[in-house]
């Protein structure tokens, strides 16, 4: 059987059931008549012929096997680390936990919920701050996130500018840069030598340690900046913090660093963990998401996502950042890799990185060189007397990457996994001899004396046998796609196909250095070549960067290329992005980001674009028009018509055409937003192209373009010299050249796998079962938009206000009852309010599909009692939804439905049944008392009630 057959769900005579059910004799058919023919895709897909999972894993290990896999001390950010194998296997590796989602339903996703708080535990301590959110994209870019953020929450310092430390990363300068300029706000690049510069100072970033390893006495500055009321950022290393005095003690406002070293693998530059921590007080302007405690309908502590009226979905262009998926699966394993070795364990890893970094630092002495730091924690600087390129020579003789900072000055990183023997390669290769020394320890003044992480979850995993089964405990709470379909319109949760994730792991794709010599990285580069081809094909464009780590961060990169294009031609004024009332939250948000201003569009009856309101808003801005941002097909699930209409009008009135991506699932083989209209994209290859989604990340959001904006890609990091001066244009928006290159071998497989036929049938079938779905329950739950003929595309819009109104029972009462059947709900209120969006991909079997339309008709049903009146809702089995073992096996029930009603309302359940760890959980309650920390064990009673 070939991959393809393997991808779809539906059997061939399935196909032909569901296709007669919904009233076509061929795929094709209904193919043509969903899909217009105005964009309609004539040749095929130029892409090779589809090769089997042992063929394609054989072809890109001829790609890993052109990596060099060499011992990596550049640092720069990023250091070498041991994944413990009870991490890769149980997390890393285990779909249990990568191909959930995020975590908005909170009773299905304790777990992955536990895990991220234990991540925000970790950060809140070794920072010494309040508040931890459960990651950022990586650390360039939360630094770039707490400049603006310490801009919007300082409200004694207005209109003035901030100043960052010519010593934080050299990427992360160039990054700063590029989203200061975008939104005009001002800053300086200093080393603060001469102390903290004149002016309306309202914030400044301070790297600690310095990115060449220096630990430098922040205190003093901090001080300073407090009194002239500027808010102070310190970027940190985490595993630095387990011995040196914590942003927090030295009075930081804020904290950002990374957490690959928390034992994650290099993947030529991500996808890894950042973070952000911050004083209580600022967590209304913390951008990302963020993990609190409330209880759950039994009173018991339950963890949920806190705060979301933060986030674009709801605030669009005013929300804290544009980020949605962040870096989850990677937090998890950080956290966990916390909980395995314990403080102790963690204190135990930094002293001896820095016991052997002291060892280098005496032999490179004793050799000649000049030691440029006397206080450092794993990152030792000499100066070599213009040796730099030599040494680098040397040491890469002995398989060993160091850096070279300029010809004068060299780095060292020392890893985790470093053993004598490279120690001793290394040494000799800097003329030396590796010996024992205790000269070099960092002074009394940095280390901290304080206690940290003693929350037993800390304490208890010490054992491997003990690891598993904690790992195991929580991911059993999880509903993810190893059990259930999980029909999120918007999101494209498909298969993410077991060959298609084994080769992140191979040494020779994870333990890459994002700054090793290029002819190390000749196979990454085939790689990345070759999907960038492939996409392109895909997509009707002629470029493509794929250094955008997220959906939105693609966004936010196309709309840089839009703005600079017509800056290139002389129009300034061009600053007003049309965005549809329906188009995803981060549209909005990305735009604000990108310095661009949002003018809304409205939706017509039928749920298209508004096109009189179109032009209304074209007359109204005129020049100033900017472009437009639409999503194709329509975030409502409806192959538009007049799509071609509305990009010639924009382009009619001097503006770009940005085609959100994120549904080209539909569109694969039938159709090229390169080709229809659209100057830019953005893809997800975290939905369409089989990356997980990893309970929240990592994602991959490429940015597509037409020819004319090619030159505004996002460019290369490390073009910027180390005081972030001579940027070329354009400058980078990630922290690494190829974003989270880590997980490109994903895309790459699925689509060398399917191939052009394979492609397309991944979007036929995807758009089949929509409609089979649709048809199903149209009846009961009426499908809100469909095209002229009565069809969607691969996701469809369930409107349940009717019902809502006649019966009381919301949406969310049904997303909730779900649970109870063993499902993850769909898309609540998105992108229209009282709604339910249900997207099953290609990859769900018929089995599947009706077994949700069956959940979906006996909830109708519930629904229905309460209608009636036979059953008022607050005691219904709907409003009481979901039903915990706890309260279905309590000595007292008092409800006017039986208990096995509420835990097999269809029989089948008998077989296979999940049960939910918490009940509903109280989402106000927990934003009222804000608590981001893990609660101590007293707070689960565990007594019967
Ligand atoms: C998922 C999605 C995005 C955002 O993608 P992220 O990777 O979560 O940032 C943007 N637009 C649409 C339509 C989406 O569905």
């Amino acid at each position: 059987m070939s991959f393809i057959d393997r991808h779809l769900g539906p059997r061939e005579s399935d196909r032909d059931f569901m296709l007669k059910t919904v009233g076509f004799e061929t795929l094709d058919e209904l193919v043509d008549t969903v899909v217009p023919d105005s964009i309609r895709l004539e040749d095929d897909l130029d892409l090779p012929a589809p090769l089997s999972e042992s063929e394609a894993q054989a072809k890109l290990a001829e790609y890993a096997a052109q990596n060099t896999v060499m011992n990596q001390m550049i640092g720069a950010g990023y250091y070498d680390s041991i994944t413990p194998a009870v991490i890769r296997r149980n997390i890393l590796e285990n779909p249990g936990w990568y191909t959930s989602y995020t975590p908005y339903q909170p009773e299905i996703s304790q777990g992955r919920l536990e895990a991220l708080l234990n991540f925000q535990n970790v950060v809140m301590e070794l920072t010494g701050l309040e508040i931890a959110n459960a990651s950022l994209l990586d650390e360039s870019t939360a630094v770039a996130e707490a400049a603006v953020m310490m801009h919007r929450a300082n409200k004694k310092v207005k209109n003035g500018f901030f100043a960052i430390d010519s010593r934080c990363l050299p990427q992360t300068l160039s990054v700063v840069r590029g989203r200061a300029e975008a939104l005009g706000i001002d800053f300086v690049v200093t080393d603060f030598a001469d102390g903290l510069p004149e002016g309306d100072l309202y914030g400044v970033v301070l790297s600690y340690p310095a990115h060449d390893g220096e630990i430098r006495d922040i205190k003093p500055l901090i001080d300073q900046a407090h009194e002239r009321n500027a808010l102070v950022t310190v970027a940190a290393d985490l595993l630095a913090l387990t011995l040196l005095k914590s942003p927090g003690e030295l009075g930081a406002d804020v904290a950002v660093g990374n957490t690959q070293r928390f034992g994650l693998p290099l993947w030529y530059g991500g996808p890894h963990a950042a973070y952000m921590a911050v004083h209580k007080g600022m967590e209304r302007n913390l951008p990302g998401r963020l993990v609190g405690v409330s209880t759950d309908t039994a009173g018991k502590p339950a963890y949920r996502l806190a705060l979301q009226t933060r986030e674009q979905h709801i605030r669009r262009e005013k929300a804290t950042s544009n980020i949605c998926t962040a870096q989850a699966l990677l937090a998890i394993a950080a956290g966990a890799y916390a909980v395995y070795h314990g403080p102790e364990g963690l204190r135990a890893i930094a002293n001896r990185l820095h016991d052997n970094a002291a060892r280098v630092a005496a032999a490179g002495v004793e050799a000649g060189l000049k030691l440029v730091h006397q206080n450092f924690f794993d990152t030792v600087a000499f100066d070599t007397e213009g040796k730099a390129d030599q040494l680098v020579a040397a040491a890469l003789k002995a398989g060993i990457n160091i850096r070279k900072i300029n010809d004068d000055r060299i780095s060292i990183s020392v890893g985790e996994s470093h053993g004598d023997d490279v120690l001793a390669a290394l040494v000799e290769a800097l003329g030396g001899e590796l010996g024992e020394t205790d000269e070099y320890g960092i002074a009394e003044e940095f280390l901290r004396t304080d206690e940290f992480m003693q929350h037993p979850v800390f304490h208890t995993y010490r054992s491997e046998t003990a690891m598993m089964r904690y790992l195991r405990r929580l991911s059993d709470k999880d509903l993810a796609l190893d059990r259930t379909m999980i029909p999120l319109g918007s999101c494209t949760m498909k298969l993410n196909a077991a060959a298609e994730m084994e080769p992140i792991s191979w040494p020779e794709f994870a333990t890459i250095h994002p700054l090793a010599p290029a002819d190390q990285a000749k196979g990454w580069k085939a790689l990345i070549d070759e999907l960038s081809t492939w996409l392109v094909a895909i997509t009707g464009y002629d470029a493509i960067s794929l250094q955008p780590n997220s959906g939105a961060s693609g966004e936010y990169a196309g709309l840089r290329a839009i703005r600079a294009y017509h800056k290139a031609n002389g129009d300034d004024q061009r600053t007003v992005v049309l965005i549809p009332m329906s188009a995803h939250g981060t549209n909005a948000a990305s735009a604000a980001l990108a310095g661009l201003s949002v003018a809304g569009v409205a939706t017509a009856e039928d749920g298209s674009i508004d096109v009189d309101d179109l032009k209304l808003k074209i007359e109204k801005y005129g020049d100033t028009v900017a472009g437009i941002m639409i999503t194709y097909p329509s975030t409502h699930g409806v192959f538009e018509e007049q799509v071609v209409e509305v990009c010639q009008l924009v382009h009619d009135a001097g503006g770009q055409v940005y085609v959100d991506g994120a549904n080209l699932n539909a569109q694969m083989g039938l159709a090229q937003p390169g080709k229809f209209g659209g100057d830019v994209s953005h893809l997800n290859l975290h939905k369409t192209f089989s990356i997980p989604h990893g309970g929240g990340g990592p994602g991959v959001g490429p940015v597509a373009v037409r020819q004319h904006l090619e030159k505004y890609l996002p460019g290369n990091g490390y073009e910027a010299d180390a005081e972030g001066k001579l940027a070329k244009a354009p400058l980078p928006i990630s922290q690494a050249m190829f974003g989270s290159a880590g997980v490109l071998p994903i895309s790459w497989m699925y689509i060398a796998m399917t191939g052009a036929e394979g492609l397309k049938s991944s979007s036929e079938y995807a758009i089949l079962n929509a409609n089979y779905i649709a048809h199903e329950l149209n009846e009961l739950f009426p499908v809100l938009y469909t095209g002229d003929h009565g069809l969607v595309a691969h996701e469809c819009i369930l409107d349940l206000r009717q019902l809502t109104a006649e019966s009381g029972v919301t949406a969310e009462d049904v997303c909730k009852r779900l649970i109870d059947f063993g499902f993850h709900a769909p898309t609540l209120a998105f992108p229209v309010p009282g709604t339910l969006m249900v997207e099953p991909t290609e990859s769900e079997n018929l089995e599947e599909l009706d077994r949700f339309i069956e959940a979906m008709r006996t909830i109708h049903a519930e629904i229905k009692e309460v209608s009636a009146g036979t059953v008022a809702l607050e005691e219904s089995v709907l409003r009481n939804a979901p039903h915990t073992a706890d309260v279905l096996t309590a000595d007292t029930w008092n409800r006017p439905y039986t208990r096995a009603q509420a835990a097999y309302p269809v029989s089948a359940l008998r077989l296979a049944k999940y049960f939910p760890s918490v009940g509903r959980i109280d989402g106000a309650g927990g934003d009222r008392h804000l608590v981001c920390e893990c609660p101590p064990l007293e707070a689960f009673d565990l007594e019967a009630k």
